[in-house]
């Protein structure tokens, strides 16, 4: 008898390994659900929300929910749609992100889904943070302003089993991820390209190399409504 897990996404039957997240096995199914803090294989954080579903009526974030037999999972519907854009919406509001002048743009995956969901003005008041840049290190420029606390840094990018950042002031309104120069100082090229790389948007730039993708290679010039998000 197989041990398969039988759940619904979207109408569609799908199939599920026990333990698998919502996320992962929509993914092995080819249902695709869009996340900007999910990173297959590594220990979801579930912070960004955007892969929030229905299930059985109820909000859940895919990433981090095990599915489990008989699960009915909402995923393009309106209501959930709006959802995601609104988040969207609100990290665009609350950072700077202005992409014409960022380094990361073509290759930021909140502006692929800002295109994804047809964001034109945002519904929100934009709020232009002053929350600091770290230039100190030798390799890594992070830019406070446009981090959206997705932690993909906290979790993947790790010094001699040290984390390279991490968050400050934890607990207050002035939380953020914060870099730690020492241990940033000893990061190879390459670790410090991908750093810059999984940082979904331009918050961890690496220095040396301005705009290293020509426009035209850039990611998402060739999938600009973000379908490979996070694969
Ligand atoms: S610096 Fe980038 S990777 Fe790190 S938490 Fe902020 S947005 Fe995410």
């Amino acid at each position: 008898m197989s041990d398969k897990i039988r759940f619904i996404l979207d109408d569609k039957v799908c199939y599920a390994n026990p333990g698998e997240t919502i996320m992962d096995a929509s993914r092995h199914n080819g249902v695709f659900i869009p996340s900007l803090c999910y990173v297959e294989g590594v220990k979801p954080a579930g912070s960004c929300r955007i892969c929030n579903v229905k299930v059985n009526g109820r909000y859940m974030t895919a990433c981090n929910t095990p599915v489990a037999d008989g699960m009915v999972v909402e995923n393009n519907i309106p209501e959930i749609e709006d959802l995601r854009k609104a988040i969207i919406e609100v990290l665009f509001v609350s950072g700077n992100h202005f992409c014409p002048s960022c380094e990361k743009s073509g290759n930021c995956e909140l502006q692929a889904l800002g295109y994804r969901f047809q964001m034109m003005v945002p519904r929100f008041p934009y709020e232009f943070p002053h929350k600091g840049v770290n230039a100190k290190s030798k390799l890594i420029y992070h830019d406070r302003n446009r981090c959206i606390m997705c932690k993909r840094c906290i979790r993947m990018v790790v010094k001699d089993e040290k984390n390279v950042f991490a968050f400050n002031a934890r607990g207050g309104h002035h939380l953020h991820v914060e870099l730690d120069v020492e241990l940033a100082n000893q990061l190879t090229q390459e670790e410090a390209l991908h750093a810059m790389d999984i940082c979904p948007v331009g918050a961890i730039i690496k220095k040396e190399r301005g705009y290293y993708s020509p426009i035209g290679s850039r990611k998402y010039d060739f999938d600009p409504i973000g379908s490979e998000l996070s694969k």
